[in-house]
């Protein structure tokens, strides 16, 4: 059999080397990456009856013409051509527009096939697509595909090409996934299928197809994933951590809080990781306030208590700040030392905290994601946790290992992620949640209100602030431009000043000096400022417990993720919390967001709901995330099909002869092809 993805696709008839190239701009070179360019919907020209059809539809019906033609002439170019055609039983008006030249074909009593848009209240078409002879019509009756083209491609020249193509090489297509599975589900055959996909014969044939190639793809992307996962296993490379139970107790005794169950849960499968000599690459997901940062600490302990070195590493400044603060108090009576690496730090100190971690002397460094990738070297970095980044994958792992270390990774996050979700992203992970928020936590309560309730809200503050609370204020946020965000910000905070004469009101935002936000982030934690006006850049992680209110204006701009983000502020301390969403949304996704905020405190539900709305695309960011993207599937839809594709993957990969079967053969031929061993993900 010949490898179609070998044979270059000037081999198919109507094919030159113009074309050729042309072809290539999308990604098409060979034979097999020609036959593998699915459609991306269908044209349906499948006759209709006017009493099933819809206004506004385009639909295709066959017809006798009634009346003779008369064509108007606007100017040179412009026509419009109109007879009555009897339609079964009914008579309706054909309009054609700038095609007067088919007016000597239209002759009364004369059959004819017509696409185009219905309208129904005037009983008229707008045609689109005229054919006289009703035997011979190529579209009437089947599904057109339509493919993502360029300008240099036509929809119907593809199609005669694809179709070419299949002629003269679909019995070379190979099929890729392995019998049983083929049996198990009664799948099509990667031949059939791809037929199907291009020239479906029925709607059902379509889905069966589609189906097929959509668990193919998952199903691959899984093999990939868990083969990486069983070879990195079997690599005992990593360090096996002697962790010292008596130091652990000791540290617990000084915390003013006993762990939730779910806490101990997940530490005791990070300790399992960390005492073995395989690397760790583990994702704790914990929604907002579930008390993750302590987790992490008692993992960055063990570490140090093992004689090694760890690394924290978090998206924003305020936020190292915040884990260094954390860290230092916690570790005070431990001779543990903390130290603080992040962009903004003199070159002096950051001389000094390097030349530091490079001795030994300080045992774990916080800094932002900068830390790891630059001229920092440790004595024996043993331990790297990340937190609120859900967007690292793989690939940080690698700069890691190219630096000679292989540290364990423990990655957090509180944008929870459905469970389906997680597996796809970070199948070569092992995933751990908290599933519990701490003891004594009031559920906040969110509500959605309109700019008119102004007067109330401040009125509200005010009483809360008077019952010693905090609250936070966070402005519209307004996309691509900064500059107008400080601005809005700059008006609030001044607005509020004057509304609240007598409290301290401070302001955050983007373009404030490091020292200043860290300054007044001090004194909201100390609460000497009351109120703290800001942008989105309190988002992530910051822990205030005394702060009770979070007040977000247009709230409908926000994406659900971040809302939940920000409501997550409040309500981490033993105080009944609120979350005020004022927003006068125009949009449907905007009411949507507001219900769902009203109706959830969950994170996990909010999630589910997020993806819902905006897909997996958006929401995960696709190419940051290290989720791929699909061609054929689609993971809003496709969740029991990926978790069957998983399952049968992780049970291929673990059948001991699954890598020299030759039955295998040309999965792992596909594999291959498919730039496994290049991606990284093998490395
Ligand atoms: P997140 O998971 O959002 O990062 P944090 O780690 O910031 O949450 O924890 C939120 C708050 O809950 C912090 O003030 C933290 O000290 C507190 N906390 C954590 N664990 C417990 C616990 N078991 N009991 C009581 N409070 C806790
Ligand atoms: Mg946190």
């Amino acid at each position: 059999m010949q490898n179609i993805y070998n044979i270059s696709v000037e081999q198919v008839k109507g094919i030159g080397s113009q074309k050729g190239i042309i072809l290539q701009q999308l990604g098409i070179s060979s034979v097999g990456d020609l036959l593998d360019y699915y459609p991306y919907r269908y044209e349906d020209y499948r006759l209709r009856e006017l009493h099933e059809v819809t206004d506004g539809e385009k639909i295709t019906v066959q017809g006798i013409i009634y009346s003779q033609p008369s064509v108007q002439h606007f100017g040179k170019k412009k026509s419009r051509l109109y007879c009555k055609v009897y339609v079964g039983k009914r008579l309706i008006s054909a309009v054609w527009f700038n095609q007067a030249y088919l007016k000597e074909k239209i002759t009364p009593s004369r059959e004819l096939i017509l696409s185009g848009k219905w309208d129904q209240k005037r009983l008229q078409l707008t045609v689109s697509e005229t054919e006289f002879s009703i035997e011979n019509s190529k579209v009437a009756g089947t599904l057109q595909p339509v493919y993502s083209l360029n300008a240099k491609i036509g929809q119907k020249w593809m199609i005669k090409v694809i179709t070419q193509a299949l002629e003269q090489y679909q019995d070379h297509i190979p099929e890729v996934l392995p019998e049983s599975i083929l049996k198990k589900y009664d799948f099509l055959s990667r031949k059939e299928a791809i037929y199907a996909l291009h020239v479906p014969s029925s709607v059902g044939e379509g889905k069966q197809a589609r189906e097929r190639m959509a668990y193919e793809e998952l199903f691959l992307f899984q093999l990939k994933l868990q083969a990486y996962r069983s070879l990195n296993k079997r690599r005992a490379d990593g360090i096996a951590h002697e962790v010292d139970n008596q130091a652990v107790v000791s540290f617990l005794d000084t915390l003013p809080f006993s762990l939730t169950s779910s806490q101990k849960e997940v530490l005791r499968e990070i300790m399992r990781d960390m005492k073995s000599p395989y690397s760790m690459n583990r994702l704790l997901q914990g929604d907002v306030g579930s008390g993750k940062t302590i987790v992490a600490a008692i993992a960055l302990f063990v570490a140090v208590k093992a004689g090694h070195q760890a690394a924290l590493m978090v998206p924003t400044e305020i936020l190292a700040e915040q884990h260094l603060q954390s860290l230092q108090r916690w570790f005070a009576p431990f001779q543990v030392e903390v130290a603080l690496l992040t962009g903004s730090l003199t070159s002096k100190k950051r001389k000094d905290v390097i030349a530091s971690l490079q001795m030994g002397m300080t045992h774990i460094v916080v800094g932002t994601h900068a830390l790891i990738q630059e001229d920092v070297y440790f004595r024996s970095l043993s331990l790297v946790v990340t937190d609120e980044q859900h967007r690292f994958g793989v690939n940080q792992r690698s700069i890691l290992r190219r630096k000679g270390m292989h540290p364990d990774v423990l990655t957090m996050t509180a944008t929870p992620i459905p469970r389906t979700m997680a597996i796809t992203a970070f199948g070569d992970m092992e995933v751990s949640t908290l599933k519990e928020m701490p003891k004594g936590r009031k559920q906040i309560k969110t509500y959605w209100v309109k700019h008119d309730m102004l007067e109330r809200i401040l009125h509200f503050i005010e009483k809360e602030v008077k019952a010693g609370r905090q609250a936070y204020i966070i402005c519209p946020l307004i996309e691509e431009s900064e500059k107008l965000d400080v601005q809005n910000a700059i008006d609030l905070h001044a607005m509020m000043q004057m509304t609240f004469s007598q409290l301290r009101i401070g302001l955050l935002h983007g373009q404030l000096h490091n020292d200043e936000k860290e300054e007044v982030m001090q004194q909201f934690h100390d609460n000497k400022v009351q109120v703290l006006v800001s942008t989105t850049v309190v988002e992530v992680g910051v822990d205030v417990p005394n702060a009770t209110v979070m007040v977000i204006y247009d709230s409908d701009r926000f994406g659900l993720s971040q809302l939940h983000q920000l409501r997550g502020r409040v309500g981490r301390g033993e105080h009944q919390s609120y979350c005020i969403l004022i927003a006068d949304p125009k949009t449907e996704t905007g009411v949507e967001r507001m219900e769902v905020m009203t109706e959830t405190n969950d994170g996990f539900e909010v999630s589910r709901r997020d993806l819902e709305i905006r897909g997996p695309g958006e929401f995960f960011g696709t190419k940051q995330s290290g989720l791929p993207e699909f061609h054929v599937a689609d993971l809003s839809h496709d969740f029991a099909l990926l978790e069957q594709a998983r399952e049968d993957a992780s049970f291929l990969v673990n059948q001991p002869q699954f890598w020299s079967d030759v039955q295998y053969t040309s999965l792992r031929d596909f594999l291959q092809r498919q730039d496994m061993f290049q991606s990284g993900l093998l490395d």
